[in-house]
């Protein structure tokens, strides 16, 4: 943890985070209908009932002929390549402990997700935490350096608000004399600086994400973000992940590769 001073000159603790923190928060709730039910066999989650449900609803095999167990039915959903069904169970997750230019990538997967990000607007990022590069981790050297550019930077923010608000004292409005200040500000923060954001995605989707973030040709602090979301969904929903295997890559990180490709 490092140090940076505040407004009235005291010393405050930074926060550094070291890897990120995943939460699920929302998960799906089947309800099945009295009047078409399943026959199920094994234990499984709502969302791995929803989807085998959708997918049993399009062939009317509810009756479930072949005695398949519940993820028994999804591995061969997935073999198929018979994606949609899986679009039915979203999961939202809160992810914390990633930087800006993390979560600027993960933005990037459009269909099936929707987001909720900090706003450095409205939020003071005075007091922001910041995210260690994996790449720099466990070098003393280059992480004093670093976290001496971002005490720098942090410091130049703060500088910068004070201006703007002297700046901008005729405008009567405190709330948005502060917003003026801040979204002008924070274009000096660092691309490390730690944003907190609400994901929710479908099955598809978050598998999507997963397979092209896991792989060892992904950026490294989004890599370890999705297998952290990975180890997540895994542990929630078994039959719609397990085809993802976490291994250690040749630059000694953890990456993981997928059996069925892009169902
Ligand atoms: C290793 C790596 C390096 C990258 N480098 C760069 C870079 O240098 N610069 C850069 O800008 N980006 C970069 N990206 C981001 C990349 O270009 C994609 O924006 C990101 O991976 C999201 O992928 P996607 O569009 O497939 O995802 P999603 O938006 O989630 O889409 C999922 C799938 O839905 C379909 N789909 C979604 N939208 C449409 C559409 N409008 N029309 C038709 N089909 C659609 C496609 O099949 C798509 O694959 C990189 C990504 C990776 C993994």
């Amino acid at each position: 943890m490092g140090y940076t001073e505040t407004r009235i000159g005291t010393v405050a603790p930074m926060e550094i985070f070291r890897a990120p923190r995943v939460s699920l928060i929302a998960r799906p709730q089947f309800i099945e209908p009295e009047h078409l039910p399943v026959h199920w066999l094994g234990e499984a989650s709502d969302g791995e009932r929803l989807a085998e449900y959708a997918g049993r609803l399009c062939y009317m095999s509810q009756r479930n002929p072949v005695n398949r167990t519940t993820a028994e039915y999804l591995e061969n959903i997935k073999k198929q390549g018979h994606g949609s069904v899986l679009e039915h169970a979203v999961y939202v997750l809160l992810i914390e402990g990633i930087s800006r230019s993390c979560s600027h990538e993960l933005v990037r997967h459009r269909a099936g997700f929707g987001y909720s990000q900090i706003s450095q607007r409205y939020v003071d990022e005075s007091h922001a935490a910041f995210v260690l590069p994996p790449a720099v981790a466990g070098d003393p050297k280059l992480e004093e350096e670093w976290q001496g550019q971002v005490t720098a930077a942090q410091a130049a923010y703060v500088r910068s608000v004070e201006g703007l608000m002297q700046r901008y004292e005729w405008v009567t409005d405190k709330v948005h004399r502060r917003k003026m200040a801040r979204e002008a500000a924070r274009s000096v923060l660092p691309n490390a600086t730690e944003v907190k954001i609400v994901v929710s995605g479908n099955a598809r989707a978050w598998r999507t994400m997963l397979e092209l973030r896991c792989g060892e040709g992904a950026e490294l602090e989004i890599r370890r973000m999705a297998i952290a979301v990975l180890r997540v969904l895994q542990r929630e929903a078994g039959a719609l992940f397990s085809d993802f295997e976490i291994y250690v890559g040749d630059d000694k990180q953890e990456a993981a590769r997928v059996a069925y490709h892009k169902v």
